[in-house]
């Protein structure tokens, strides 16, 4: 059984070991201070996105949005509810695909919201269009 559980910092990217007793109980980056899992959406571009990813051993949450787009604004809110619901279970990532051109190239993504869901660094599955949150926790289970 595995005590401890790697996450990697929001802000720096180091990589972390949380023991796995302790998820809940606000940890912080060693190297930064920053909160590591803080039950809120990390918002994440080219610069950081693979490393965070390949560094965390929580499943990542991932949507791929962008500014003009109604429905992913329509499901900001619920993303930030199934966020905090899936605390230490679940790690949320958006990605602003405006800002992030070639992750959203990388990565194929040809509608907007895209989520998509990292496990052990590797995709597992992937959907397009907005969910509610109750949804958003039934699918990243
Ligand atoms: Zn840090």
């Amino acid at each position: 059984m595995s005590e401890f559980v790697q996450v990697a910092c929001p802000a720096c990217l180091a990589a972390n070991r949380v023991a796995a007793a302790r998820m809940a109980e606000g940890p912080t980056c060693g190297k930064c201070g920053a909160a590591l899992l803080d039950g809120k959406p990390a918002e994440l571009g080219e610069a950081g996105f693979e490393k965070f990813v390949a560094r965390t051993e929580l499943p990542v949450l991932v949507d791929f949005w962008a500014p003009w787009c109604g429905p992913c604004r329509s499901m900001a809110p619920h993303f930030e509810r199934a966020a905090e619901a899936l605390k230490g279970r679940v790690r949320l990532v958006k990605v602003n695909t405006e800002e992030a051109p070639q992750l959203a190239s990388r990565y194929d993504i040809r509608a907007i919201p895209t989520l998509v869901l990292f496990r052990n660094g590797a995709e597992e599955k992937r959907m397009s269009g907005a969910l509610d949150a109750a949804a958003l926790e039934r699918w990243a289970a």
